[in-house]
């Protein structure tokens, strides 16, 4: 059945084939615009709410047509110097659609629910064999609470397992109406301690703790995540927290440490900024062992993912 008239998403991507955001395989559909600024977030580009310019200068043959297009004049090149004013550019877009190797690209596409159903039924058939589905992942699929319901509603019609991939940060009303339509919640835990978390996400954690909680006595399927970033939650204690916390929930079926890497670093300069990280270690398999220790201790199975 067609929906005549449709809420559209600001969508940053469609990714098919997926193996790591719930099971089976997956496509995972990535909604733009986030509330929190996480320091790690590998996604840089998914924050911003709206269309948004990216820079990915190895493929730039300096031809100069997006000096010539930019009404901001946003663009440089002298010499063999290359760069943009990012300060002055307003995301327009007229240089990406000049720019001939698609150097310049626009981050987010506003789509339809259809389209994303479309794209999404193509591999039915490996979720039939896989046991998989679609994923709604972000930037926080929550911020768009319309159009991700309408998507979810479609595709539980067409019979296809709906996963949603959240920091939790929403109304628990954006929540109620999607519960519905979602057959598991895979939910970061970062920080236990509040004003850190704050610190390192820019929101406090009291409305993700008790919408998790909220969450869990519906009876949904939950995949707990936790991404692990070096000196910001890693500590016995926060872990300890995390799995205390994660035991007295009732529905949760799989815990995952994610151990963050530097390679979203250079995602960073694709829309003018820094990474706020650097130098980051791989964790050593004994410290892997010892946080899984601290899950163990208190009856959770976890596993260190990718
Ligand atoms: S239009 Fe594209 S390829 Fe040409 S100078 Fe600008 S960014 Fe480089
Ligand atoms: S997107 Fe930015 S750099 Fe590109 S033309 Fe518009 S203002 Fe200029």
């Amino acid at each position: 059945m067609k929906v005549d008239s449709q809420p559209k998403g600001l969508v940053f991507s469609v990714d098919r084939n997926v193996v790591d955001d719930g099971p089976g395989i997956r496509t995972t559909v990535f909604l733009k615009g986030c509330p929190l600024r996480c320091v790690w977030c590998h996604s840089p580009q998914s924050q911003s709410k709206e269309q948004q310019l990216l820079f990915i200068e190895n493929r730039c043959i300096a031809c100069g047509a997006c000096v010539e297009s930019c009404p901001k004049d946003a663009q440089e090149i002298s010499g063999t110097a290359r760069r943009i004013l990012w300060e002055r550019c307003d995301d327009c877009g007229e240089c990406a659609r000049v720019c001939p190797p698609m150097a310049l690209e626009m981050a987010g596409e506003w789509m339809t629910v259809e389209q994303i159903v479309d794209v999404v039924r193509r591999d039915a058939v490996y979720y039939k064999n896989t046991g998989g589905g679609v994923t709604f992942s972000g930037g926080e699929a929550l911020a768009q609470p319309e159009f991700l319901t309408a998507c979810l509603e479609r595709c539980k019609q067409e019979g296809i397992n709906t996963a949603v991939d959240t920091s939790g940060f929403a109304q628990w009303s954006v929540l109620e109406r999607i519960l519905p339509h979602t057959d598991l919640f895979l939910y970061d835990l970062k920080q236990m301690d509040s004003r850190k978390h704050e610190e390192m996400s820019g929101v406090g954690n009291a409305i993700i703790l008790e919408n998790l909680k909220r969450i869990d006595g519906r009876g949904r399927a939950v995949w707990v995540r936790v991404p692990l970033i070096p000196g910001y939650n890693d500590s016995i204690e926060n872990l300890r927290q995390v799995a205390e916390f994660t035991k007295t929930l009732r529905n949760v079926e799989k815990v995952s440490l994610l151990p963050c890497n530097g390679a979203a670093g250079a995602k960073y300069s694709f829309v003018g900024r820094q990474y706020g990280l650097k130098d980051l270690l791989e964790y050593t398999k004994k410290e892997k062992t010892d946080f899984l220790k601290i899950f163990s201790s208190v009856g959770l199975a976890a596993e260190v993912g990718r």
